[in-house]
C-alpha cells in the first residue's frame, strides 16, 4: 500500500496519479477482503479503546462525489460507535470565522482512546479558500506550514495522523451526478451549485497538488487514492488504516489480580440465587 504514500518533500502532480484500478485483485474478491478488514478494524478500535492511551485521526479530502461518506459507512461500518467519532466540516460560522481556522478543528481531536474521522477537515482552508479567493494569497499562504507546526503537536501528543485525498476523474464526477439524479432515493444529494464548483476543477486541482506536495510528512502523512471504483478505495483505505494501527502495537490493560477467588465469589453467587 505504501505505493499511494506521498513522501515528504515530493512535488505532486496529479497527472502521473491514476483514479482507476486495473490490477489483479477483482472485485467480488475485494469486498471479501474488506469484510475482513471490517473484523479486524472492529477488534482494534475495541482495544484502543480499552487500552485507552492512544489517539488515531483518519482526515478524508477530496471533491465532491469523490466518497467521503460512502468510504466512512463501508471502512467504519462494523466499528463500535462508542470511542469513534465522525467530524463533518462544514462553512464556518460566523463565530468560528472570528477565531483563527484552526480553533473549530483543535476542539474535536482525539482524546485517549478514540478514533476520530475528519469529514473534510482543515485543509478546506488551503482549498475551497484559496479557489474562491476567501482570503488572499498572504493569507493562506502561509497556512501549510501552521498546518504542518498543529499536526505536530498532535502527533508528539500521542496522535496518529492519516491522510486520504480521494481522487476521482472529471468524468467519473459527471457520472456520478448523474447517478444522483437518476436514483430518487439520491437525488436529495443533488445541488446545482456543485456543477458551478466543477467549472474550477484546474484550480482545485492546483490547489490539491500544492496541499499534497506540501504537508505529506513524516508525523502525518498523505495517501492519493485511485476512487474511480469505489471497492476498490474503500479496500485500499481500510487496509492502510489497519496495517497502522497494528504497528501502534498496543496492549490489553493490565488484568485484575486472583481471577479465581473472583470466579469462585460470583459461581457461589449464582448457586445461592
Ligand atoms: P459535503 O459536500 O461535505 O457532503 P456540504 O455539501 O454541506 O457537505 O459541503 C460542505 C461545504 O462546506 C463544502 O462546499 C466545503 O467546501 C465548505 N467548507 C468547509 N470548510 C470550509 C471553510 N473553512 N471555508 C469555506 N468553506 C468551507
Amino acid at each position: 500500500m505504501d505505493k499511494y504514500l506521498i513522501q515528504p518533500e515530493t512535488c505532486v502532480n496529479l497527472d502521473d496519479f491514476t483514479t482507476y484500478y486495473d490490477g489483479e485483485i477483482k472485485k467480488k474478491d475485494g469486498k471479501a477482503r474488506l469484510k475482513e478488514h471490517n473484523k479486524t478494524l472492529r477488534d482494534l478500535q475495541e482495544l484502543l479503546y480499552a487500552e485507552g492511551k492512544r489517539k488515531v485521526l483518519v482526515i478524508l479530502q477530496g471533491i465532491d462525489t469523490s466518497g467521503k461518506d460512502s468510504t466512512i459507512e463501508h471502512v467504519f461500518g462494523d466499528v463500535n460507535p462508542q470511542g469513534t467519532k465522525v467530524v463533518n466540516f462544514k462553512v464556518p460560522s460566523k463565530k468560528e470565522l472570528a477565531h483563527d481556522y484552526l480553533w473549530r478543528v483543535h476542539q474535536h481531536t482525539p482524546g485517549s482512546g478514540e478514533i476520530v474521522i475528519f469529514n473534510r477537515s482543515h485543509y478546506e482552508d488551503v482549498l475551497v479558500v484559496r479557489v474562491h479567493d476567501l482570503v488572499p494569497e498572504s493569507v493562506w499562504g502561509k497556512r501549510y506550514e501552521h498546518i504542518n507546526a498543529f499536526e505536530k503537536l498532535l502527533a508528539d501528543e500521542g496522535t496518529t495522523i492519516m491522510k486520504f485525498f480521494l481522487n476521482v476523474s472529471k468524468k467519473e464526477q459527471a457520472e456520478r451526478f448523474l447517478a444522483r439524479l437518476d436514483r430518487p432515493q439520491k437525488r436529495w444529494k443533488f445541488n446545482p451549485d456543485d456543477l458551478e464548483e466543477r467549472k474550477h476543477w484546474d484550480h482545485y486541482k492546483a490547489a490539491y497538488e500544492d496541499m499534497l506536495s506540501r504537508t505529506s510528512t513524516p508525523w502525518a502523512p498523505w495517501y492519493v487514492i485511485p476512487c474511480d471504483r469505489k471497492w476498490y478505495r474503500n479496500l485500499v483505505i481500510a487496509s492502510i488504516i489497519e496495517d497502522t494501527i497494528k504497528n501502534l502495537e498496543m496492549q490489553y490493560p493490565a488484568e485484575v489480580e486472583n481471577i479465581d477467588s473472583y470466579r469462585d465469589r460470583l459461581e457461589t453467587m449464582i448457586a445461592e440465587g
